[in-house]
């Protein structure tokens, strides 16, 4: 019953706020992880799309306007993450800020003398527990999408670690995944990532990754979507964990759409 009255909820909000067909087609085209879903794809991600932009409040800061077409490209991106799950795993917080460009966040830390520093640090983007995303349109925009990295996919796969908790890289796995290979296959690629980064390799994988088991959980959430066969050859058992969390095989969508592509030619 409950969830049928969700799913009418949901209906409703469909029916009296529905995307704009040509501004959609048009924002699926610029980026290039989201060209390449299917038809039903393309429709299952404007229906989560259209009800996000209706449960979220999402505002431009810093004198920054946002028309429907940068709303419907921050919103695909995050609900790529949530494509075959619920937009339920987005529960628990309202606002998405988007700033111009990179913005300020105030920092503070303790030193061991008990002295309070405070500086402030420039951001792409950031994600609160129970509070907003916030993001800088230049770096979340298509065309400014590097090959791996996406500032928005980052910030929301933040937020489903968040689920459950602390950013520690750890979201809530679903019924019948094993926890213990969750931990044992991140915890191995983690300290081979950070091996490679501080040798000082060139990996394709965004060395950001390497600062904390939380943000190589993000990082590696973007270069499943972002370059997925890549992900695949490099750390296969990461690439099988994150396809078991997101429901999805976004290496086998990249072979497929290139197998047609090839025939085309
Ligand atoms: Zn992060």
């Amino acid at each position: 019953m409950v969830w049928l009255f969700k799913e009418w909820r949901r209906q409703r909000a469909l029916d009296s706020h529905p995307l704009d067909p040509a501004t959609w087609a048009a924002v699926v085209e610029s980026f290039p992880f989201l060209r390449v879903l299917d038809d039903a794809e393309r429709e299952k991600l404007g229906r989560w799309v259209a009800l996000f932009l209706c449960g979220k409040k999402m505002h431009g800061a810093a004198g920054l306007m946002l028309d429907q077409a940068m709303r419907y490209a921050i919103a695909a991106q995050a609900c790529m993450l949530i494509l075959e799950l619920d937009l339920d795993y987005f529960r628990g917080w309202v606002e998405v800020v988007v700033y111009p460009d990179e913005f300020l966040a105030p920092r503070e830390y303790v030193d061991e003398a008990g002295v309070v520093h405070s500086h402030r640090e420039a951001l792409a983007g950031e994600a609160w527990l129970g509070g907003p995303v916030i993001l800088s349109w230049a770096d979340a925009a298509p065309g400014n999408i590097g090959d791996g990295v996406n500032v928005v996919i980052h910030e929301f796969a933040h937020k489903l670690d968040m689920l459950n908790g602390d950013t520690d890289g750890y979201p809530p796995l679903h019924r019948g995944m094993s926890r213990t290979a969750w931990f044992a296959t991140f915890e191995t690629a983690y300290r081979d990532f950070c091996d490679r980064v501080d040798a000082g390799e060139d990996t394709p994988i965004d060395p950001y990754g390497s600062e904390h088991p939380g943000e190589f959980f993000a990082v590696m959430t973007e270069a499943f979507f972002g370059i997925p066969q890549i992900l695949q050859s490099q750390y296969p058992g990461v690439y099988a964990q994150l396809a078991l969390f997101y429901r999805q095989d976004p290496a086998a969508r990249a072979r497929r759409v290139g197998q047609h592509a090839r025939m085309a030619v």
